[in-house]
C-alpha cells in the first residue's frame, strides 16, 4: 500500500504520518515512512538547494522540473523498492504538493505538471491520498514557535512573505484536488483534536483496504 499526506502549512501531517506509523507497526505491518521534498538523499540535496537558496530566482516552472527529478530518484530508488519488497509507503507530501504548490498556485501550465508527473511516478500512483484540511489562520496559531523557528530556518523568508492570502488559496488547490481525484483522495477536517483525526484515519483505511 502506497498512502500519501498532503495539505498546507501546519496542518498537522507529520505528527498524523508518524501515528499512523505506529499503529501499523502495532499490528506487525512493515512499512516506510518518507517525505518529499525529499525521501533520498540525492532528493533532500534538492530540496535543501531549493527551500534554502529561495527559488524566487527560479520560480514556479524550475521548480516543478527540479522536484520532478527529486521525485524520481525518491520512486526509484525508495518507493518502487519497498513497494515491491511487500512494505507499505507512508509520504508526508507526494506529487499532490507539486499540483498544489507549483502548478495551481504557482501558475504552472497543468500540462508541464502533468507531464513531469508522469516521468517521476513511473505508475507509481498512491493507493489513497489524506488531504489535511484546516483554515491557514488556525493552522498558524496551533503552529508553536519551536516549529516556527525550524520552519523559518530551513524555507528562509518564505513564511514572511507569503501572507494568508496566498496560504487561503493553496487550501483552495488542495480542496480542488481532493474533489477532482474523488477516489484516491480523502480529505478530512483537521481542526480536530489529533487522536480523533488519527482514529477517523484508521477507521478509513479499514473502510478501504478491509483484509
Ligand atoms: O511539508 P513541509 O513543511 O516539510 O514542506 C516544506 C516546504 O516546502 C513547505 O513549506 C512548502 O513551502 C515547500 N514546498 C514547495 N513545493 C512543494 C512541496 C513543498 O514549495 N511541491
Amino acid at each position: 500500500r502506497f498512502i500519501t499526506f498532503e495539505g498546507g502549512e501546519g496542518v498537522g501531517k507529520s505528527t498524523q504520518v508518524k501515528r499512523l506509523l505506529v499503529r501499523l507497526n502495532r499490528m506487525d505491518i512493515e512499512a516506510v515512512r518518507t517525505r518529499e521534498p525529499g525521501g533520498t538523499p540525492k532528493a533532500e540535496a534538492v530540496r535543501a538547494f531549493i527551500l534554502q537558496g529561495r527559488s524566487e530566482s527560479w520560480g514556479a516552472g524550475a521548480e516543478a522540473v527540479l522536484f520532478a527529478a527529486a521525485r524520481y530518484d525518491h520512486v526509484s530508488s525508495l518507493i518502487a523498492p519497498s513497494l515491491n519488497s511487500g512494505k507499505w509507503v507512508i509520504s508526508d507530501r507526494f506529487h499532490d504538493s507539486t499540483r498544489a504548490y507549483q502548478g495551481l498556485t504557482g501558475g504552472v501550465d497543468d500540462k508541464l505538471i502533468r507531464g513531469l508527473e508522469t516521468l517521476a511516478l513511473d505508475g507509481h500512483q498512491p493507493d489513497i491520498t489524506f488531504i489535511l484540511d484546516m483554515d491557514p489562520a488556525v493552522a498558524f496559531a496551533r503552529v508553536n514557535n519551536r516549529e516556527i523557528e525550524k520552519a523559518l530556518a530551513e524555507t528562509g523568508d518564505r513564511f514572511e512573505k507569503e501572507d494568508l492570502e496566498w496560504h487561503r488559496r493553496l487550501r483552495q488547490a488542495f480542496l480542488a484536488i481532493g474533489k477532482a481525484n474523488p477516489e484516491r483522495c480523502v480529505v478530512l477536517p483537521a481542526g480536530q483534536s489529533e487522536d480523533a483525526l488519527e482514529q477517523e484515519i484508521w477507521d478509513t483505511l479499514n473502510r478501504r483496504f478491509p483484509e
